[in-house]
């Protein structure tokens, strides 16, 4: 009765990760309990998830392909559109939302499209071509074999282009993207992937597509993190080069935070995300203070990880930690949680 924080499953999102095939159920090793599912198979698991009265799933991707503009992520027959029309379909009543990013279906891994850069200094490359000129006026062997390794390294050196990833290309996907998973039934349009605009420009795009109703629950704040490694095994989405730093967020940073969600808010999100959860309860306190919007925070796959592997060694209390956990998000003022534990953790 004197409680202040309640944990109800009304307040959960399971996510759920669909892969291709029929009848696959792949545990993600790093994640004991979480499962890559074929469409089958996360029907299955959606109308589970409904019955334990946790009201909403967010659905990620696993494409058979990948390519350079992520073909997979806004294709009528992608995969989570069609695990979205056989879960609504199968489980009428509960709230689909589909996270939209395009790492997943990028054979490079960003979030975004990647344009190569020329090296950092193509004058220093230069002069070093000079110096190797070696190559043509050595007399020995081990001259020759000398000049030749020069030559290799300059060769490396100029081959190693830099890249950036190309925000205004990469909106016009993410648009495409989340209209195509309106009309194939998501109810919940979430974009993960911290392109600066992205919000106004999905907002943009699924009015002139007629979906004026659905909303956008935009990862407002997410920041750059070590907590996100089981995912991409999960996701199967590591950057095959560099981080994700340039568009994701600095831990070290919250009223940075705080302009990210209003930039968000303004561009016409209709609730918002602090992601990941534990490590940045601060940033969801501060953004509950601050805004009005239904606020949702993300346990992510490594918050999940620590406690399962901890547990597994019984250094912790599993069932104790994982309510523990999950209390502190809500009391730090989050009406949403998105969790692995969806499912677990009933009082
Ligand atoms: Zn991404």
């Amino acid at each position: 009765m004197v409680s202040e924080t309640r944990l109800t499953p009304d307040a959960f999102v399971y996510p759920m990760f669909v892969c291709t095939g029929e009848g696959v159920r792949k545990e993600v090793r790093s994640m004991p309990g979480v499962f890559n599912l074929s469409v089958d198979q996360a029907v299955i698991e959606a109308r589970e998830v409904h019955a334990l009265g946790v009201p909403s799933v967010i659905l990620f991707g696993l494409p058979d392909k990948k390519d350079e503009v992520a073909t997979g992520a806004w294709a009528d027959d992608g995969i989570v559109q069609q695990a979205t029309r056989a879960i609504r379909r199968e489980v009428p009543g509960l709230v689909l939302m589909g996270d939209v990013c395009l790492c997943e279906y990028m054979s490079h891994g960003h979030c975004g499209i990647v344009k190569p850069t020329l090296p950092r200094s193509l004058g220093a490359a230069a002069i070093d071509v000079r110096d190797a000129k070696g190559v043509v006026v050595a007399r020995t062997k081990k001259e020759k074999e000398k000049a030749m390794d020069e030559f290799v390294a300059v060769a490396t050196r100029l081959a190693e282009t830099n890249y950036e990833i190309v925000n205004d290309a990469s909106l016009e996907l993410l648009a495409k993207t989340s209209v195509s998973l309106a009309k194939a039934g998501i109810d919940i349009i979430a974009p993960s992937d911290m392109m600066d605009g992205r919000v106004a420009a999905i907002r943009r795009a699924l009015d002139e597509a007629g979906f004026i109703n659905t909303p956008i629950l935009s990862y407002a704040a997410k920041f750059a993190s070590g907590f996100y490694g089981p995912f991409r095994e999960a996701a199967d989405s590591a950057p095959q080069f560099g981080d994700r730093r340039s568009y994701q967020m600095d831990g070290a940073n919250l009223r940075e935070a705080m302009r990210e969600i209003e930039a968000d808010v303004e561009e016409g999100a209709d609730m918002i995300m602090v992601k990941p959860a534990m490590p940045y309860l601060d940033v969801i306190a501060a953004a509950r203070e601050r805004f009005d919007l239904p606020l949702a925070a993300y346990q992510v796959s490594g918050e999940y990880a620590m406690i399962e592997a901890a547990a597994r060694n019984g250094w912790i209390e599993r069932e104790r930690v994982m309510m523990e956990s999950l209390v502190s998000i809500r009391r730090a003022g989050a009406s949403i949680i998105l969790t692995y534990y969806a499912t677990n953790a009933h009082e």
